[in-house]
């Protein structure tokens, strides 16, 4: 069965799109925890970043790219931004199609403390 995210790529289900190619769709979440909150999306169908393979390169590189590009559209390339991508269960990953979280419009705080 087509993921979710597959299905608004394929047209059948609704999202504001703010990019797309024939690699990869950049939306809105549905669902934003920041001012700003897009979520970018390999076209292919790979679930996890465990599932990553050497042939995917190409297009997780350009998945940093089309996040940059959107994030000095949406006016945070200068403010900052923090790009996550969750993997499985611990990794706290509900939408099985790889995607990465681009969160900005505010200070994002931090996952991980620091050492002092
Ligand atoms: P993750 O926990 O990394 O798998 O994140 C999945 C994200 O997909 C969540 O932030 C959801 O709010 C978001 N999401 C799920 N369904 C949709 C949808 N139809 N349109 C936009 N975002 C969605």
């Amino acid at each position: 069965m087509a993921s979710v995210f597959t299905r608004i790529i394929q047209g059948e289900l609704p999202a504001r799109i703010v990019f797309q190619d024939e690699r990869v769709i950049a939306f809105h979440d549905i669902h934003p925890v920041m001012p700003v909150h897009i979520l970018i999306v390999p076209v292919k169908e790979i679930p996890t970043a465990d599932d990553i393979t050497p042939e995917d390169e190409g297009v997780l590189g350009h998945m940093l790219v089309v996040a940059q590009k959107v994030a000095r559209e949406l006016g945070i390339g200068d403010s900052g931004y923090r790009l996550i991508i969750n993997c499985k269960h611990d990794g706290g990953q509900e939408v099985y199609h790889l995607h990465m979280h681009l969160l900005g419009g505010q200070r994002v705080g931090p996952i991980i403390a620091k050492r002092s």
